[in-house]
């Protein structure tokens, strides 16, 4: 629109000129509005000051439509107590509470939580993120906040609510240490601002305000944001665990069609480290490749191939060599091998089709959530990331560069072994061991596991073989199809 009103107004000024007519007060009049646009831009005005994209005014999500996280949505309820009982808080002297912070990672559902609060307390919901106050001119950062609050005061005045969430993500982006900064006198006098609005929030009069941030570096913050009296309640958001996975996955299949819903329970297991909202990609994707192949529920490799996707990328268009393709043949079933050897029922998927920047891809099927290791089980993570390295070279006579992402993991596992005092060093203090002993120690650790893992593979050649062929025929093998494959093999 803006794009079309600027030609006809450049043609009508051409138009004009060639025609005769005195274009010069035209033109000054256009750029001193242009002048007065840019600068009012600059000071954040019109576009903020409209309530326009920035603050958004919505609820509508409560509680249970946020799995695996009944710690935290224990604790923001306590919290939210102070604004469903006011009254009673205000006659016990109680001080009210006027920020909570939402600690965690991303995509682990802080803002769905700020939005069930405000659902759950009846208040007008606002929200900002940090990276939105931040500009390149002193003051408007400042004035900024100043307007997000009496937005909140003025808001619920209008919508007659008794209480206002203001809910900032990003926090750190302008709470972090004063003086940090480089251009730090805009982000300190943005960061004083939100003090000063915090300490002016009172908590008996209506409308009562409570501000909800969240951020995944509760460390940058500056103590004064975090001190009692202002952010005085963490609440900590973290990863899902596998229960919370599956109540994640229950609530983002529950209007989706799903062939066998058993499935759900693998897919919560096969997905350590995924966060909610990668839950909800996995869940939406499985369903648009329902759609694509027109059937008319879920199935499950629909839900497989989402996680591959979830995990690596889109496929690529790019198709390798012939050659390439074999070498990843080779490579995939190299890793599956070793780690069906040391855990039966290990591998979940195996494919050759490439993603992201991936050209194959052995999916492991965690038995459980697991958050302490063993030497031995970190070894034996060593032992499946070099497999593939090591086939290459049984099969080919050398290896690529396909394995240097390997290698990576391998050594950053062996490091793990030092520094968790589980080396030949005994215990060490992790940051203090000179990097040349660090290197040796990694490298000898390497080394002898490397051994291990050629000698395993060396009497498993024949399996390695048959897998190869079978997964250049079929391209992609879950689970059952390599148990078929490698079953009576690996007794
Ligand atoms: P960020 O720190 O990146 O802002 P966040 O922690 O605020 O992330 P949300 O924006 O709340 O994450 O979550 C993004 C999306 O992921 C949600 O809209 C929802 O679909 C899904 N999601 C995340 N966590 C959960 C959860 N615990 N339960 C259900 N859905 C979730």
């Amino acid at each position: 629109m803006k794009e079309i009103a600027a030609g006809s107004g450049l043609a009508m000024i051409i138009f004009m000129a060639i025609i005769g007519f005195n274009v010069t007060p035209v033109l000054l009049l256009l750029a001193l509005a242009a002048a007065f646009y840019l600068f009012a831009q600059s000071q954040g005005g019109i576009k903020f000051m409209q309530g326009g994209e920035s603050i958004k005014l919505d609820a509508g999500i409560s509680f249970a439509d946020i799995g695996g996280q009944q710690t935290a949505i224990q604790e923001l309820k306590e919290a939210l107590q102070f604004i469903v009982k006011a009254e009673e808080i205000v006659k016990m002297g109680i001080r009210p509470l006027k920020g909570v912070l939402l600690v965690g990672p991303p995509g682990t559902g802080k803002t769905l939580l700020a939005r069930a609060a405000a659902t759950l307390t009846s208040s007008v919901f606002l929200s900002a993120s940090g990276s939105e106050f931040v500009e390149m001119y002193a003051g408007v950062g400042a004035k900024r906040v100043r307007q997000l609050f009496r937005d909140a005061r003025k808001k619920a005045a209008g919508q007659k609510a008794r209480s206002a969430i203001i809910f900032i993500d990003e926090l750190e982006v302008l709470g972090a240490c004063r003086g940090t900064h480089n251009s730090h006198m805009e982000y300190d006098q943005t960061l004083n601002q939100l003090l000063v609005e915090m300490d002016g929030i009172e908590g008996n009069h209506d409308p009562r305000i409570l501000v909800i941030a969240a951020t995944n570096r509760a460390d940058m913050l500056d103590p004064a944001l975090v001190r009692p009296g202002r952010f005085d309640r963490q609440v900590q958001v973290g990863l899902p665990d596998r229960v919370g996975r599956r109540q994640i996955l229950d609530i983002h299949t529950r209007n989706k069609p799903i062939a066998n819903p058993d499935v759900l329970d693998e897919i919560a297991q096969a997905t350590f480290g995924f966060s909610g909202a990668h839950l909800e990609s996995l869940a939406n994707e499985a369903a648009i490749l329902a759609l694509r192949e027109d059937a008319t529920a879920i199935e499950n490799r629909h839900f497989s191939e989402a996680i591959n996707k979830v995990i690596l990328g889109e496929k690529l268009e790019r198709k390798p060599s012939d050659e390439e393709i074999n070498r990843v043949a080779v490579h995939e079933s190299g890793h599956a091998i070793v780690s069906e050897m040391l855990n039966t029922g290990s591998v979940s998927a195996l494919t050759i089709v490439p993603r992201g920047q991936a050209l194959g891809f052995m999916r492991k099927s965690p038995k459980d959530d697991q958050y302490l290791y063993t030497r031995e089980e970190l070894e034996q993570q060593i032992m499946v990331a070099l497999g593939g390295a090591i086939a290459e070279e049984i099969k080919f006579g050398n290896r690529s560069t396909g394995a240097a992402g390997d290698f990576d993991q391998a050594w950053q596992t062996a490091r793990q072994i030092v520094e968790a005092g589980l080396s030949g060093l005994g215990i060490v203090k992790g940051g203090h061991i000179p990097e040349k002993l660090m290197f040796e120690e990694c490298q000898q650790i390497i080394s002898a596991i490397e051994e291990q893992t050629r000698d395993l593979l060396n009497s498993y050649m024949d399996v390695l073989y048959s897998l190869t062929e079978a997964i250049l025929e079929e391209e992609s093998i879950d689970r059952e199809r390599f148990q078929e494959l490698v079953s009576g093999a690996l007794i």
